[in-house]
């Protein structure tokens, strides 16, 4: 065996002992609560990819977005189609910065909360996906604390993926994986327009 063969299999030998022992640790059967946060792309889309996840496994899934809703996506046109019997409830109000609305978007947020609080007590669902829910909060249209307390409260096995950037320090505090997604750079920034299929 070459030189560059012998480290290449003592590095892998020696991740391989380090994932072995940090499995060996990892022995809790409990739910989880992911955060994925930050100012790069891939949020939303991770929540979906864990929805698929889940229903790959015959799981029961709830989605509930807190913004978008005017125009829709590719992955709402699919589970929309092909997935009906996964419910997906949107606000549907658009983006904030264009309705300035606070009083008709508080309003919608409220009725969209409702929606996740009954995913977040039923039982039968297994994931529950809170879509850019971290705006709820920041704009004060929520209020963390209760938002906080209902999903602690949630049925035991029920797993809960929320979206958005900022994140409040009391979700971040609640949450078992927290992701920050960072953005090195964006096409929209150098004047690429949002593309079909990769942004929406
Ligand atoms: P995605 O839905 O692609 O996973 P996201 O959920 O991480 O993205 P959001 O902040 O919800 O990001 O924004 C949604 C839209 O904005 C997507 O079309 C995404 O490509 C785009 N976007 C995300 N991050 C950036 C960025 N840093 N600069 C410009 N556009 C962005
Ligand atoms: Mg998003």
């Amino acid at each position: 065996m070459d030189k560059k063969s012998e480290k290449h299999n003592k590095a892998m030998q020696k991740q391989k002992e380090r994932v072995s022992a940090t499995m060996a640790k990892a022995t809790q059967d409990q739910s989880v609560v992911v955060l994925l946060t930050g100012n790069g792309k891939g949020k939303t889309s991770s929540a979906f990819g864990m929805a698929i996840r889940a229903l790959g496994y015959g799981q029961q899934v709830a989605i509930i977005q807190f913004i978008k809703g005017v125009q829709k996506s590719g992955e709402e046109l699919f589970f929309l189609e092909h997935l009906k019997d996964v419910p997906l409830y949107q606000m549907g109000t658009g983006f904030t910065w264009d309705t300035q609305d606070r009083d008709g978007d508080m309003a919608a947020a409220k009725i969209t909360w409702d929606h996740a609080k009954n995913a977040l007590s039923n039982p039968k669902y297994d994931l529950v996906i809170l879509d850019e829910l971290t705006y709820m909060l920041s704009y004060q249209y929520l209020d963390e604390q209760s938002v906080v307390d209902v999903i602690i409260a949630r049925p035991s096995h029920q797993n809960v993926v929320i979206t958005g950037r900022g994140g409040g320090s009391r979700l971040r505090e609640i949450a078992d994986t927290v992701s920050e997604i960072k953005e090195i750079k964006h096409a929209y920034n150098q004047g690429i327009m949002a593309k079909k299929g990769i942004d929406f």
